[in-house]
């Protein structure tokens, strides 16, 4: 099958920064990760399609002989095998995804099972973690409490009783593989594998272990600490190693994967880095100008509105919004100014309003400055 261009799976210019490679990227892996389509094999293409594109344009070196030679270029790369694997896609992601180490190594690409010999992995917890908006904005570090499959203190998590009393398997004679000798064109060969009385350990329980019953484990209930770097978003997924399950009779735990849920803010609203404020004003306010407190993510905060402020003017309140992911800074607060019509009016308000309505000065009369809907829009976005 012919290969698609890098630059045209990512959705970029030829002449595009890393930067926005690195966005491009972004999105296609969360749009297409397949923990999120698990019933669409074509997302998974879609995925690994994407990662290598990524993993070719994010390198100054390989990106040029790609524009120079086109996919000859970096041929003999990802292990030969002409494409990546799941493995080096989520390694990958500590790069994407910042430190945290986003996008999991969950259950669907590791199987969930041994990683090598003797090192069964247990499986992996998955919890949902609410946050705020100011929460997705600054990051936080939350405290929860899991229950999980834990190593058994008494046997040290191999079942046996005292985590002593093993003996030799009988299945594989201790040597942890099962050996078949195939007779080929070629002449004999042996062919090894993992015994499965034992799990390739060689040893097993002679007896067992009296508080786990023999599984070598024990639900406990643990404080976790969890570290949110601020501009996650909805849908994300968190992965922490080591913090899932326990596989019974010995091994290394599972991971648990925190899936992120945004909050909606009653007045806040999250626009990309960007945080958006509707301010309504009065029209006695937007004449004379005023000051006035508005909420922001980190608080109360006074801005001052100019006498003769048009509806429709839209402030900015500098890195009042949410950090970037990759440590890029931080987005703004866009205030939203709408004059606020009064729709009822006293007899002597109206007497007012009335003297008023024929005079020179009310009628509209807009100048170069007062941009228009989609000047503003470019200005902003
Ligand atoms: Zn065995
Ligand atoms: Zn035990």
């Amino acid at each position: 099958m012919a290969k698609r261009d890098y630059y045209e799976i990512l959705g970029v210019s030829r002449s595009t920064s890393v930067d926005e490679i690195k966005k491009a990227y972004r999105k296609l892996a969360i749009k297409y990760h397949p923990d999120k389509n698990p019933d669409d094999p074509s997302a998974e293409e879609k995925f690994k399609e994407a990662a290598e594109a990524y993993e070719i344009l994010s390198s100054p070196e390989k990106r040029q002989r790609y524009d120079q030679y086109g996919h000859q270029g970096n041929q003999g790369g990802f292990g030969g095998g002409g494409s990546m694997n799941m493995e080096d896609i989520f390694s990958q992601f500590g790069d994407i995804f910042g430190n945290g180490g986003f996008g999991g190594g969950d259950g669907f690409f590791g199987g969930g099972g041994g990683r090598g010999r003797g090192q069964r992995k247990g499986s992996n917890l998955r919890i949902k973690l609410k946050l705020t908006l100011e929460e997705v904005a600054n990051g936080v570090e939350k405290k929860i409490k899991v229950k999980r499959q834990m190593a058994c203190d008494h046997c040290h998590g191999n079942g046996s009783k005292n985590g002593t009393s093993l003996k030799k398997c009988t299945t594989c004679n201790g040597t942890g593989q099962i050996r078949k000798v195939v007779n080929t064109m070629l002449g004999q060969m042996v062919s090894a594998t993992t015994c499965t009385t034992c799990n390739g350990d060689g040893q097993m329980v002679s007896e067992r272990c009296e508080y786990c019953h023999g599984s070598g484990t024990n639900e406990k209930e643990e404080q976790i600490s969890i570290k949110v770097p601020g501009g996650v978003a909805d849908g994300m997924q968190l992965s922490m190693s080591g913090k899932g399950n326990y596989p019974r009779g010995g091994g290394v735990a599972g991971d648990l994967i925190i899936l992120i849920e945004e909050q909606e803010d009653d007045v806040l609203k999250r626009d990309g880095l960007n945080v958006i404020y509707d301010l309504y004003i009065s029209f006695t306010d937007a004449v004379f100008g005023t000051s006035l407190e508005i909420p922001t993510i980190d608080g109360k905060v006074k801005i001052k509105i100019d006498q003769g402020t048009q509806s429709g003017k839209i402030l900015r309140l500098k890195g009042k919004g949410v950090k970037d992911l990759n440590g890029y800074g931080k987005g703004d607060q866009l205030i939203y100014v709408n004059v606020w019509t009064p729709q009822a009016l006293s007899k002597e308000e109206k007497d007012l309003m009335e003297k008023m309505r024929g005079s020179e000065n009310f009628k509209p009369n807009p100048g170069k400055n007062d941009k228009g809907f989609f000047e503003k829009m470019k200005e902003f976005f």
